[in-house]
């Protein structure tokens, strides 16, 4: 089939600070798709807890959190700048404010409360309705679009991940910490992997993609590939 006659869901799903917002990002501004980070969409309901007193001296309320979830509503706006859209809460851009380490430590407690995955799963399937989209998560293969024609599963060794968050946080000019970032990459996996509700697993239908050692041409080059198997299905 023509690339361009048919839109489809692309599940891009996998490990924490593997790339796969870059990945997803690139795959979409290729095929002129839009590109939605989930795990914004998390980190945005965590850091409105951490204002608003859903979490308290590192303790996370979880009855107090799904009292907040009624007072938060989550935009997206696109940024050309960044050729990405921007995520707001309540009309405030908070992009700059979600991946802080305070946010990460605390972010996959907050998406193990079932009432955030129900809102924010709802809101996910809402935006990739018209398909056209590259959709990046844990559970978009799984849960959110079981029925996505290209299902990626995306990962990479732990110090590498580390190494790629580290990076991008000294250049943003944040004091930070080597081996605290590797032992939030290592915890979030493990929180991520052994939820109760939809935890982070490899769709039976996804293909893996480990870009430990691969530069982002390689990846793309991959990338044509799968797409190209699926679009002549
Ligand atoms: O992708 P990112 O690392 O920003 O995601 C932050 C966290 O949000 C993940 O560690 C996970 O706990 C949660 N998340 C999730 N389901 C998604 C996307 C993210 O539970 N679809």
């Amino acid at each position: 089939m023509d690339r361009d006659s048919r839109k489809i869901v692309i599940a891009l799903d996998g490990h924490s600070s593997c790339g796969k917002s870059t990945f997803a990002k690139a795959i979409a501004a290729r095929l002129g798709y839009i590109f939605i980070d989930t795990g914004a969409m998390y980190r945005s309901v965590t850091l409105y807890a951490l204002e608003n007193g859903g979490i308290v001296d590192g303790i996370v309320d979880e009855d107090a959190i799904v009292a907040l979830l009624d007072q938060i509503e989550i935009t997206f706006r696109f940024n050309p700048t960044r050729g990405a859209s921007d995520i707001y809460v309540n009309g405030e851009l908070v992009e700059g404010k979600i991946r802080t380490i305070e946010v990460s430590n605390f972010v996959s407690a907050v998406s193990s409360i079932a009432a955030v995955r129900t809102k924010l799963v709802a809101m996910q399937q809402q935006m990739g309705r018209k398909r056209g989209v590259v959709m990046d998560g844990r559970d978009i293969g799984t849960v959110v679009f079981p029925d996505a024609e290209l299902k990626i599963f995306m990962t990479a060794e732990p110090k590498v991940r580390a190494e790629r968050r580290y990076a991008e946080l000294k250049a943003k000019g944040d004091d930070v910490c080597f081996e605290e970032i590797l032992e939030n990459v290592i915890a979030r996996d493990k929180a991520d992997s052994t939820r109760a509700i939809s935890p982070l697993r490899k769709a039976d239908d996804a293909i893996v993609l480990d870009n430990s050692y691969m530069t982002v041409e390689q990846q793309m080059e991959w990338f044509d590939a799968q797409l190209a198997r699926v679009l002549s299905l």
